[in-house]
C-alpha cells in the first residue's frame, strides 16, 4: 500500500491545518458537532458528504469567513481565534480559495479578475509585475490566451480554471477547493482533477477538496474523510473507505455509482 504522506518521518511535512472539537450551529440547526481534522504539508484531503452536510461551512471557518461556536483551529501555525483583523487578513493571503461556482466578477475581464486580488493586497507592484503574475497563473491553468475574455464568454470548465488561477495568484501555501468538478461533464471533470494535481506539484500546496464526486476524491487525494451528521467518520485512503462496512458510507458510494 502507498505510504501516507502524513506519517511522521523526515519526508513528512508539518500539519498546516489542525482542527479540534469544532462546533457550528445556525440558530437551532447544529451543522458541525465536534470536528477534528489535521492536514499535513503536501497532503490533499477530500471531504465528502451529501449536500447540506456542512462542507462549505467547514472551509469558510478555515478561511475565517465564519466563526466557530467552539473548538480550536490552527492554520499555518497560527491559532485563528487569537488573530486580530489584520493578522487574519495576512493569513488569508496564504490560502487560495476556489469557490463553489467559480465566483468570478462578471463585469471584469479574466485579466482584471486575476489582477484584482494582487493589486488589492500587494502594494507597489509595477504594471509589468502584475502582468507577469497574471500570465503565470493563466499558464498554470492552461488558459494563457483568455486574458482579454469576459467570464460570460468562457465554458463552465474554463470558468473553474480561471477561479483556480485567481486562487493561485498570491502563491498560496494551502488551497481549498469547494466542489471543483460540480456541474462539469466527466471529461472536463477529469481535466480539472489533473489540474488540481499539477497545481499541487507546481506550487507545492496542501489542499482540502470538498466534493461529492468520488472520481475527483480518488484521483486527487491522499486521504478521504466523510462528514455525516455533523461529524467525521474515520478517515482513510479512498480504497479503505470504499471497502468499509459502515452503512452510511456504503449508501453514499452506492448512490454515486448509479
Ligand atoms: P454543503 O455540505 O452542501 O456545502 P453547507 O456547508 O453549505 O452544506 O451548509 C450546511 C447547512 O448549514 C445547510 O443546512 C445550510 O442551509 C446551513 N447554512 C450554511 N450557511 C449558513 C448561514 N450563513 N446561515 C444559516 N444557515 C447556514
Ligand atoms: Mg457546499
Amino acid at each position: 500500500m502507498q505510504k501516507s504522506k502524513c506519517k511522521p518521518d523526515k519526508n513528512k511535512g508539518e500539519p498546516v491545518i489542525s482542527i479540534q472539537g469544532l462546533y457550528k450551529s445556525f440558530g437551532t440547526l447544529d451543522v458541525l458537532k465536534g470536528i477534528d481534522l489535521t492536514v499535513c504539508e503536501g497532503e490533499n484531503v477530500a471531504v465528502l458528504g451529501k449536500s447540506g452536510s456542512g462542507k462549505s461551512v467547514l472551509i469558510k471557518i478555515i478561511v475565517g469567513l465564519l466563526k466557530p461556536d467552539k473548538g480550536t483551529l490552527n492554520v499555518l501555525e497560527k491559532e485563528v481565534e487569537e488573530l486580530n483583523g489584520k493578522e487574519l487578513d495576512e493569513l488569508r493571503l496564504r490560502i487560495g480559495f476556489s469557490f463553489q461556482g467559480s465566483a468570478l466578477y462578471d463585469s471584469m475581464s479574466v485579466f482584471e479578475n486575476l489582477a484584482f486580488p494582487l493589486t488589492m493586497n500587494v502594494k507597489h507592484l509595477t504594471k509589468k509585475e502584475v502582468e507577469s503574475a497574471v500570465e503565470e497563473a493563466l499558464e498554470a491553468v492552461g488558459l494563457k490566451d483568455k486574458a482579454e475574455r469576459m467570464p460570460a464568454e468562457l465554458s463552465g470548465g474554463q470558468r473553474k480554471r480561471i477561479g483556480i488561477a485567481r486562487a493561485l495568484i498570491l502563491k498560496p501555501e494551502i488551497m481549498l477547493y469547494d466542489e471543483p468538478t460540480a456541474g462539469l461533464d466527466p471529461i472536463t471533470s477529469a481535466e480539472i482533477n489533473e489540474l488540481i494535481n499539477e497545481v499541487q506539484e507546481k506550487y507545492n500546496t496542501s489542499s482540502i477538496i470538498i466534493t461529492h464526486d468520488l472520481t475527483c476524491a480518488k484521483n486527487t487525494c491522499n486521504r478521504v474523510v466523510m462528514l455525516v451528521e455533523g461529524k467525521f467518520l474515520p478517515s482513510g485512503k479512498f480504497e479503505e473507505l470504499f471497502g468499509t462496512d459502515n452503512q452510511q458510507v456504503k449508501d453514499f458510494f452506492n448512490y454515486n455509482f448509479i
